[in-house]
């Protein structure tokens, strides 16, 4: 009696645990959240549909820095920044505009540890160089090698990692690209620049950057960063490139602010 007991119990629980598994556990499986409003997505999907199509992806800029462009001005010329201070580095490409509620995620992987979000914003990047580059090879073809823009070390200590490293790492998997994060450093250390008002920018990252070896003479280098505002932290980096022998450099941000 108490045997049969027990197994009918066992039986039950395998029963149970069997529909689980066909129902609950494998949707659950195969199903993701939105990141924005967290609502289900389908497998792999990082967005719902409405989240996707809310998503401020990058509009026509300028070739050069990928500044929006407005009303009349060509696309064909670069913007009257770039034309007054020519940047060291030679052309910007921008996954979205730094808006609301891309945002959000950003700032979710920069100040609150939320790392996963790097694969996901890497991702999109990725798409949208292969993308949205018409007249030019693809990346693998133009590109050497990928370095994200690094973190003094004192801040890379607090914050425990570099966005921008995290970022590259998915854009080098899918281009198979090798990235290079040792030889670009900052050798000083800069207040944010967000911190700051955008006239002391500029003076604020001269001379920030220094790089280690050699190994950088007629190198194509992809320059990585999370947004770009003033332009003024990549073009530092950018010419401290130049100076050590690269031969072209775009910088890739996922967004443009
Ligand atoms: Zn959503
Ligand atoms: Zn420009």
């Amino acid at each position: 009696m108490v045997y049969d007991r027990l197994f009918s119990t066992q039986h039950w629980l395998r029963r149970a645990l069997q529909h689980l598994s066909h129902t609950a556990l494998v949707s659950s499986l195969l199903r993701g959240h939105c990141l924005l409003c967290g609502a289900a997505t389908a497998w792999r999907e990082d967005f719902c549909p409405a989240c996707e199509q809310s998503l401020p992806f990058a509009g026509a800029g300028c070739r050069r820095c990928a500044a929006p462009l407005t009303g009349a001005v060509s696309g064909a010329q670069p913007c009257g920044e770039c034309q007054k201070h020519p940047p060291a580095f030679d052309r910007t490409l921008a996954a979205f505009a730094y808006a609301p509620p891309l945002d959000r995620l950003i700032q979710g992987l920069k100040y609150h540890r939320q790392l996963h979000l790097a694969r996901t914003l890497g991702r999109c990047l990725a798409d949208a160089l292969a993308a949205a580059t018409p007249g030019l090879p693809p990346p693998p073809e133009r590109v050497d090698v990928i370095m994200p823009v690094p973190l003094h070390t004192g801040r890379l200590r607090r914050r425990g990692y570099n966005q921008s490293l995290e970022l590259a790492r998915p854009l080098a998997k899918q281009f198979g690209l090798p990235l290079d994060y040792r030889s670009l450093r900052r050798t000083r250390a800069t207040p944010p620049q967000a911190a700051l008002p955008v006239k002391q920018r500029k003076h604020n990252v001269r001379g920030a950057f220094a790089v280690k070896g050699e190994g950088l003479a007629g190198a194509r280098v992809a320059l990585l960063d999370d947004v770009m505002t003033s332009g003024h932290t990549v073009n530092a980096a950018a010419a401290c490139l130049r100076r050590a022998g690269a031969k072209s450099i775009e910088v890739w941000v996922v967004a443009r602010a």
